[in-house]
């Protein structure tokens, strides 16, 4: 199994974990951008927004319910991003569908 976040789901590599249940893992991002900068994923290998819209089922309102829950805990409720990249022009370096939580941190860029 080559996907990184598959290996991390699989607990076969390390990651900081600071949440998990039956479908949804977030972990903190080894290169941190901001303060806060989590990542939540999907524990099933969803490779981008491609498949996401042919996924019948509600990974993606269980993950935004985990940046909900996350956001409370970690205090960011003055504001913080949450951030997907796609494709090479967007920088995306992982082909597992994730989501930056990114906050304690004053973005002045809009985006
Ligand atoms: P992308 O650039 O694809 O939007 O985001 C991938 C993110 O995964 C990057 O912010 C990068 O720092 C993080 N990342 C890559 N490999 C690992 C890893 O092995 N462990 C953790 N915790 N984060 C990783
Ligand atoms: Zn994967």
């Amino acid at each position: 199994m080559s996907c990184i976040f598959c290996q991390i789901v699989n607990k076969k590599i390390f990651a900081d974990i600071v949440y998990e249940d039956d479908n949804v893992l977030a972990f903190k991002d080894i290169e941190p951008q901001a303060p806060v900068h989590l990542l939540v994923i999907p524990k099933q290998h969803i490779e981008s927004l491609d498949d996401m819209i042919n996924i019948k089922n509600s990974i993606i309102s269980d993950i935004f319910n985990v940046i909900y829950k996350l956001a409370k805990d970690y205090n960011l409720g003055s504001g913080f991003r949450v951030i997907t990249n796609y494709g090479k022009d967007a920088g995306q370096t992982v082909n597992h569908l994730h989501f930056h939580l990114l906050g304690k941190k004053l973005f002045d860029n809009k985006f």
